[in-house]
């Protein structure tokens, strides 16, 4: 383990790809580059709120909270051999070509070469503006930090493939947003989080340079990426680039399908929140499904068109995977438009199989079997039934107790449901009793395979809230850090915790934060 000083940095990104030849930080178009140099903006009182210990040991960094780390986290301190850039991408948003759009308030300081000996780009969210900051500030809410902070690092331990965060500290300085969009800005708490991932390239990077018609920059870093993440696709000057994009697809697909299991809906899946490593990245508006709802959007900005409702998710993936697509094509060949409109097509399949194929675990089913497909009718049908509020969480678990009639799923349920849905939730249990005792399993190995993939605490957006509030009252950190640690077994009961686990509360139903997220950040 060592001080944030003695890391070792890994500067390939910047000595690879082309740079910004200009250093200042004016909103600006930036042309023929994958980066701009750029450094943070110091914020005049830092202080630490959080330090994610695994994080650190995967960086190999100590995680021993030091007056010089912190300022390393809050940007007013950058060491020698980090070579902090902000990256140029552009990206599709609401489905709609935005053109460039860029860091405007990340700043990677750059790579670490971790105790395993992979390499981790370290980056500060909330860092101070950028030339990809247009008109905005480039700096960072403390809500919405605690809220990347905590998802982050909570999907994580739910086995969903995602970017991670080392820190968080609040800045000192208060920043201005108006929260609901309705003409009230107010100042907030300034935060910036430290975020963890191989990579934060997104579809954008690519896209951007074909945009621009700027082949030169998008065979750069396309050769960049396989020779990095993807070397199986490189052969001397030779570039796979269908089989690049076959494994892209590939892991987004896995990616959406993980999404589906827990129950978590991003909230703005534009292309430039598309991880090119199949990484959940970019933790704004997002959300977790209480009352199970595939209507259901988090992001306020999306409430009148519900583009990244929850069961618009896969649809919206294979949309933006074809941008994707569409940015690799001056890099094939015909027969490589063919291979990439093969991956295209099959991509809904694919993600369908993934989705079938973890749906039948969370009921506890691993052979294939002739009912599946109308157990998992008859489960969507229970789970959506109009009128009835039913906690997707709480009703897995509820599930996996041993099998009597409807009795344990009546605690999921938000109100009295009607008669005639639990009818229809009896006539269902009793085809799954079927359905079990054809898989040969006893309830102990059932609950054992059901709490593995159904878990019973996940980062509820009232219980984010809490932590929240309890921050910004200045708790230092310390409802975080219990929030944070019933997260890292999300599958386990853990005694004394059930507040964790519990529905959400009828105060939540509507409140900002809650139930309706905003993208001012
Ligand atoms: P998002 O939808 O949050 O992923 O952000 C879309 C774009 O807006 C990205 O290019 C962000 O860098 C930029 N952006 C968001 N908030 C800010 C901010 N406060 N200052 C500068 N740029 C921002
Ligand atoms: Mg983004």
């Amino acid at each position: 383990m060592a001080g944030i000083d003695a890391l070792q940095f890994d500067d390939r990104f910047v000595r690879t790809l082309p740079g910004d030849p200009k250093r200042d930080n004016r909103p600006r178009q930036v042309l023929g580059a994958a980066y701009t140099p750029t450094e943070p903006t110091p914020v005049p009182a830092p202080t630490l709120v959080a330090l994610v210990p695994e994080v650190a040991a995967l960086l190999g960094l100590d995680p021993t909270p030091s007056a010089g780390l912190v300022d390393v986290l809050a940007g007013n301190r950058v060491v020698p051999g980090m070579a902090p850039y902000a990256a140029c991408y552009g990206g599709h948003q609401f489905g709609t070509w935005a053109g460039q759009l860029g860091d405007g308030r990340a700043i990677t300081l750059g790579e670490v070469v971790g105790a395993g000996g992979e390499t981790f780009e370290v980056q500060l969210k909330g860092a101070g503006p950028t030339p990809y900051s247009r008109r905005a500030d480039g700096r960072a809410v403390l809500r919405s930090s605690v809220r990347e902070l905590v998802c982050s690092e909570a999907m994580h331990h739910l086995g969903v493939p995602t970017t991670r965060a080392l820190s968080l500290v609040t800045t000192g300085a208060p920043v201005l947003r108006d929260l609901l969009y309705d003409g009230h800005p107010a100042e907030e708490p300034g935060a910036i989080v430290c975020r963890v991932a191989p990579s934060f390239l997104r579809f954008g990077s690519y896209e951007i340079h074909t945009a621009r018609d700027d082949h030169e920059t998008l065979r750069r870093l396309v050769r960049f990426t396989l020779e990095r993440w993807f070397p199986r696709c490189v052969a001397g000057e030779a570039l796979d680039v269908p089989a690049f994009f076959a494994e892209v697809a590939s892991t987004t697909a896995w990616m959406v399908a993980e999404w589906l299991r827990v129950g978590f809906v991003h909230g703005v899946m534009n292309t430039d929140n598309m991880s090119i490593l199949g990484l959940t990245i970019d933790y704004g508006p997002y959300g977790w499904l209480e009352p199970f709802d595939p209507d259901w959007t988090p992001n306020i900005t999306d409430a009148s068109g519900r583009r990244y409702r929850f069961g618009n998710q896969a649809q919206v993936a294979h949309w933006n995977i074809a941008q994707l697509a569409r940015a690799l094509v001056p890099l094939v060949d015909p027969a490589g438009v063919a291979a990439l409109q093969a991956t295209l097509e099959a991509f809904p399949r694919v993600l369908a199989a993934h989705h079938r194929h973890t749906s039948l675990r969370k009921l506890g089913l691993h052979a294939a079997h002739a009912s599946d497909d109308a157990i998992l009718e008859g489960m969507s049908a229970v789970l959506g039934a109009p009128g009835v509020e039913l906690d997707m969480t709480l009703c897995f678990r509820a599930l996996a107790e041993p099998l009597a009639g409807v009795g344990p799923i009546r605690r999921a349920y938000y109100g009295e449901p009607p008669h005639a849905h639990l009818v229809q939730l009896d006539t269902w249990l009793a085809a799954y009793a079927a359905r079990v005792r054809a898989e040969g399993i006893d309830d102990a190995e059932r609950a054992r395979r059901m709490n593995a993939v159904n878990p019973l605490y996940v980062p509820r957006n009232y219980l984010v809230q809490e932590v929240i509030e309890a921050t910004e009252r200045g708790d230092g950190g310390a409802a975080l850090a219990v929030l944070m640690d019933v997260l890292r077994q999300p599958y386990a009961e853990q005694a004394g915790r059930a507040h964790f686990a519990g529905k959400r509360p009828e105060w939540a139903r509507v409140k900002p934060g809650c139930s309706m997220l905003s993208c001012s950040s």
